[in-house]
C-alpha cells in the first residue's frame, strides 16, 4: 500500500467511498464523476501503478479483477445490456490516479470514445 495514494486510502476505508463489490483481491467503488449511469472503478487491493507494472508476481490480482467484472455486472444489473472496461495507462491516455484501475461503464448506449 502507498500512503500517498487516494485509491489505497479508499481500499483501507480511510476515505469514504460507495463500494459496489469487494473481495480479498479486488475493490470496486463508484466513480466520483460518473461518465455513464453505471461508472465503477475496479482496482487491485495492492498498489500497482498501472498496466505497465503488471508482472507474473501480481498477475493473480489481474485474474481476480477479470472474474470480478461479471459479478459487478450482475450487481449493477447490466449483464444482459452490456458494459465497457477501460484502463488508462500513462500520460497520453490521461491516467490521473497512479493506482491501476479499470473503468466499468454501463447503463446506456456507449459512444466510440
Ligand atoms: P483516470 O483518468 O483513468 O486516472 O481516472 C481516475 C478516475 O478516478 C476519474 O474518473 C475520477 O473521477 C476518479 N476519482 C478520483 N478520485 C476519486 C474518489 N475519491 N472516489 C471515486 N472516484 C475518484
Ligand atoms: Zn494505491
Amino acid at each position: 500500500m502507498n500512503d500517498d495514494c487516494i485509491f489505497c486510502k479508499i481500499i483501507k476505508k480511510e476515505i469514504p467511498s460507495e463500494f459496489v463489490y469487494e473481495d480479498e483481491y479486488v475493490a470496486a467503488f463508484k466513480d466520483l464523476n460518473p461518465l455513464a449511469p453505471v461508472h465503477v472503478l475496479v482496482v487491485p487491493k495492492i498498489h500497482i501503478e498501472s498496466l505497465e507494472e503488471v508482472n507474473e508476481e501480481n498477475m493473480e490480482y489481474i485474474d481476480k479483477i477479470h472474474l470480478a467484472f461479471k459479478k459487478i455486472a450482475q450487481i449493477t444489473n447490466v449483464s444482459e445490456s452490456g458494459y465497457r472496461i477501460i484502463s488508462n495507462c500513462g500520460r497520453d491516455a490521461g491516467q490521473e490516479v497512479k493506482h491501476l484501475h479499470y473503468h466499468f461503464l454501463a447503463g446506456k448506449k456507449l459512444g466510440i470514445q
